[in-house]
């Protein structure tokens, strides 16, 4: 589905990212560990084509897309949380999910919502498209639809944001720390949630990076650990959490 071969990147000095080939298969989900600056972001911001790799490719079904602008690789299918939310807080739940659906087609709805009374019909049909796929996400944050983001629980705020992404309905989506602010209860609605929405799109790919080992274990088929821009490991958490390594460099902590 996706996949990255040789992907290294310099920043001046700083190699974040040193020669790291992937693959992600269609219907995956694929960990990503790693110490702080071990580049986990750095490689999703590589993905999306916000950051342009030094050397290194990046495939989706076959097409390079190394080059591409960050907006065209959403419509190519691929979606992305952010580390740090993204929101627009002081849009409703609701409009938010209908801007994730627009990133897609950057067909005026921007407009719309900004400034109502254009494009209404357009709009109207994307709410009810927004309230199906919020409902299917998380029935909690759909009874919130109309709050204003910025008023939501951290957790809820998280999960908007992948709501958000969804919106976009790609074939592969990111997440950068998902749980990060969540305490435990939290983190198991979390996990719930990704499973109901792998449940509901079973050719979704996806790629999470995480600190929550619970998380780690629990949800991706595959695990690529990464430290100080070098893949050291790439396998079932179960093997992965054995290698000496990879205690040393992240487990152990
Ligand atoms: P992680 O997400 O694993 O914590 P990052 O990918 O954010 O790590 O960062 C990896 C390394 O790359 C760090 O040393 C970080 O400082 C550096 N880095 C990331 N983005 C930039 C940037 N835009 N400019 C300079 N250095 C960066
Ligand atoms: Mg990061």
């Amino acid at each position: 589905m996706l996949s990255g071969e040789g992907l290294t990147m310099r920043f001046g000095g700083i190699v974040a990212m040193a020669e790291v080939s992937f693959e992600l298969r269609r219907g995956e989900i694929l960990g990503i560990i790693g110490p702080n600056g071990a580049g986990k972001s750095t490689l999703l911001n590589i993905v999306t084509g916000i950051y342009r790799p030094s050397s290194g490719e990046v495939w989706l079904e076959g097409e390079r897309l190394n080059g591409i602008p960050s907006h065209r690789i959403v419509s190519r299918g691929i979606a992305r949380t952010f580390q740090s939310s993204r929101l627009f807080t002081d849009l409703s739940v609701l409009d938010n999910v209908i801007i994730g659906r627009h990133s897609r087609t950057r067909s005026g709805v921007f407009d719309a919502i900004f400034r109502r009374g254009r494009a209404d019909r357009e709009l109207a049909e994307s709410a009810a498209i927004a309230e199906e796929l919020l409902k299917g996400v998380s029935r909690d944050l759909f009874d919130q639809r109309h709050r204003a983001a910025g008023e939501l629980p951290q957790a809820d705020r998280r999960r908007l944001e992948i709501a958000r992404a969804l919106a976009s309905e790609p074939k592969v989506l990111l997440l950068d720390e998902p749980s990060s602010g969540m305490d435990d209860a939290d983190t198991d609605a979390l996990m719930d949630d990704i499973r109901a929405i792998c449940a509901a799109r079973p050719e979704l790919s996806m790629m999470i990076i995480e600190h929550d080992m619970r998380l780690v274990a629990a949800l991706p088929h595959r695990v690529m650990v990464l430290d100080y821009g070098q893949k050291l490991a790439d396998g079932p958490y179960e093997e992965i959490r054995r290698i000496p390594r990879v205690q040393e460099a992240y487990l152990g902590r």
